[in-house]
């Protein structure tokens, strides 16, 4: 439980975001290589040609910026080409890297063809992108040393080491920053099939008796995230414990899902909250993010990174200049009467 002044409330079941449970499970089930990395398979063939060629030149793989919505591989991926390569792997986030002399004691520390992997670089402060610009086109930093008129910039060279940097929002990169970047790939929301592999290995690793149909159950409801898969399987496990022989089977996912209130689509109560203000609040849109943000207490950044990629993935939401609209697929899976724009009742 997370306790905010006097309001307490569970983390939600099928938020994509990492929390300090997953961490123990997630080193555990992270795919060592790209032949184990499941789905995701014009990224994994293009970064295999890449990998291969830095390999046979034995330079640094080229700067890589990997976005989408969290929870898709993005951290497991970096490893995996970290891995792929045979050199070492730091890992860093955007915010963490405070002052320019944090990110020149991370860059000065890496050793030949080391990669340095920054989560949510969309977050990194202007004035340490601005020590990334030349470390990353010239491998060279510029550092100042004292201050006021007697300061002056010494200028050092760098070992040659590959960036990679993840984020769930590219739109927010500078253009400087992005164009320095010699390979982008976008990871896409994983399909049901290719989830419940996941789903499968994943129970495989942690000895779970898992049927098919039971993995196709976990992996249709888990919003189509590997990493809301595995919170999913672990849940679901505990149900199959108590309630059968320890097996997870297509009835006990289906019972434990639904009594975890995730449907059979994967919509949880925020999104379907969300929705039914679109539709009861706002007769069905258009209303701006913020104003439905407001409506219904959540923040903006959550709707928009976590709700809205999946809800218009499955066709349940448009998105207009004037705001986010509910679609007639929505309301037919909530159960309301859809009215097109001539007041014809759809239902
Ligand atoms: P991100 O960095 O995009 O938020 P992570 O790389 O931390 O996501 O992935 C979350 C978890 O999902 C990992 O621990 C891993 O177990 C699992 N995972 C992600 N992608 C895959 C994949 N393609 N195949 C198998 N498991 C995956």
């Amino acid at each position: 439980m997370i306790k905010t002044g006097d309001m307490e409330f569970a983390p939600r079941m099928i938020s994509p975001e990492n929390t300090s449970e997953d961490n123990d499970i997630e080193v555990t089930l992270r795919p060592q290589t790209l032949h184990e990395y499941i789905g995701q398979d014009k990224v994994k063939e293009n970064l295999a040609i890449y990998i291969k060629a830095a390999k046979l030149r034995g330079e640094p793989l080229d700067h890589v910026l990997l976005y989408g919505p969290p929870g898709l591989g993005k951290t497991t991926l970096s490893a995996i080409i970290a891995h792929e390569l045979g050199v070492n792997l730091r890992i860093t986030t955007g915010p963490a890297i405070e002052k320019p002399g944090d990110l020149v004691s991370l860059l000065t520390s890496l050793s030949d063809n080391d990669v340095l992997f920054i989560d949510e670089i969309h977050r990194l402060s202007r004035a340490v992108e601005e020590i990334l610009y030349p470390a990353l086109e010239d491998r060279v930093i510029d550092i100042i040393i004292g201050k006021g008129p007697s300061a002056r910039s010494i200028r050092m060279d760098l070992k040659p080491f590959t960036l990679i940097g993840a984020t769930t929002r590219a739109g927010q990169l500078s253009a400087p920053l992005r164009d320095r970047f010699g390979v982008i790939q976008r990871l896409e929301l994983y399909s049901k099939e290719q989830l419940t592999d996941i789903v499968r290995r994943s129970a495989m690793i942690l000895g779970i008796p898992c049927t098919l149909d039971g993995a196709a159950e976990v992996a249709g409801r888990a919003r189509g995230t590997p990493r809301i898969a595995n919170r999913l399987l672990k849940r679901v496990r505990d149900f199959a414990d108590v309630m059968g022989n320890g097996e997870i089977n297509q009835q006990i996912a289906s019972v434990a899902l639904s009594k975890l209130e995730i449907d059979e689509l994967g919509l949880d109560s925020l999104d379907r909250r969300m929705l039914e203000m679109i539709i009861r609040g706002y007769g069905g849109g258009p209303v701006g993010l913020e104003t439905l943000a407001s409506a219904i207490g959540e923040e903006a950044v959550t709707i928009e990174d976590v709700c809205e990629p999946f809800l218009m993935q499955l066709g349940f939401l448009g998105r207009t200049p004037r705001g986010r609209c509910a679609t007639k697929l929505a309301y037919e899976h909530l159960g309301f009467k859809f009215q097109d724009d001539n007041g014809q009742l759809a239902l």
